[in-house]
């Protein structure tokens, strides 16, 4: 999950949860709904209508029946996704000889000496550059990596108990970390949000964001263990069928993108790889996760 601060593993803290399926509108929809935070996975085991033993329906949790669905790598495509007064090309609503951030960064973060706002020679953009010891301070984006957790044709989101965009919708998904790939990191993210343990499977989606310096990357992913339960930084988990995605109710349109790309791809039989450059709509608040477009989307 995005946040500004590392957490290894979850909580101690006692586990309770509920099983709550209904079906009003005819849809499967399972809820694991959690009380407090978990000190390790909560093993959900067969059908129990306790309401301290989590149990859906058994072997499914399993996956016996869902065997990994691999993405076939084909040649792109590029679809006209785009809207709006964005361009198809690769192009972002930030222009490109701004100083960005640069700006912001008043010492330099090897000596501590105060920085100057220049264009260096041969380059095009404003740079912050040490008046001591003349290193520039070049800004790169960050990557965001998560993971698209499929589990008996719903998936896995978490509810956010932290700012911003506290009690909406997410995939398990926060900052790769320095020395981990962007796996290792998916898998940490997913652990640390949900307390489950998860097999990658496949990349599914790498998302930039130029306005805000990230890319997200979503591997698509199923549960090692019929595990999960919220950490510390998500106040409920809860699988989703797809007619029951909270589209209204994501914390991200990284997310609202990578959903509606999935259940694309789910109801059309055949998952895909997507690229695609996320533009914010001008003038719009961040919070406003619906004024995007969607630019350059490449499928395999
Ligand atoms: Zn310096």
């Amino acid at each position: 999950m995005l946040k500004t601060r590392q957490i290894l593993g979850c909580s101690s803290g006692l586990v309770s949860h509920r099983w709550k399926p209904y079906s009003s509108t005819g849809s499967r929809q399972v809820s694991f709904i959690s009380i407090s935070t978990c000190s390790k996975p909560l093993l959900l085991s067969s059908s129990s209508s306790s309401s301290s033993t989590i149990i859906p329906t058994t072997t499914t949790l399993l996956l016996p029946g869902s065997s990994p669905r691999r993405t076939r790598f084909g040649a792109f495509s590029m679809s006209s996704a785009h809207s709006g007064p964005n361009p198809g090309g690769p192009s972002s609503s930030v222009a490109v000889h701004s100083a960005g951030n640069a700006r912001k960064i008043n010492f330099c973060q090897w000596c501590g000496g105060p920085t100057k706002h220049e264009i260096p020679d041969g380059e095009e953009k404003i740079r912050a550059i040490c008046t001591v010891c003349d290193k520039i301070a070049y800004e790169n984006p960050k990557m965001v990596v998560g993971c698209l957790i499929e589990h008996d044709n719903m998936v896995l989101l978490c509810k956010r108990k932290i700012q911003p965009s506290y009690g909406l919708w997410t995939l398990p998904a926060g900052y790769m970390e320095i020395g981990e790939s962007a796996t290792e990191g998916a898998i940490r993210e997913t652990w640390e949000e949900a307390c489950a343990e998860v097999e990658v499977l496949s990349s599914f989606a790498q998302l930039d964001i130029p306005l805000i310096g990230q890319t997200y990357v979503i591997f698509l992913a199923r549960l090692k263990k019929p595990h999960f339960s919220p950490g510390p930084e998500s106040s409920e988990c809860r699988l989703f069928a797809l007619d029951d995605i909270p589209f209204d109710s994501l914390a991200f349109s990284s997310m609202v993108v990578t959903l509606k790309l999935y259940a694309e791809d789910v109801r059309a039989g055949k998952l895909k790889f997507h690229y695609g450059i996320i533009n914010k709509k001008p003038g719009t608040s961040p919070s406003d996760i619906h004024a995007y477009t969607l630019d350059y989307h490449l499928q395999s």
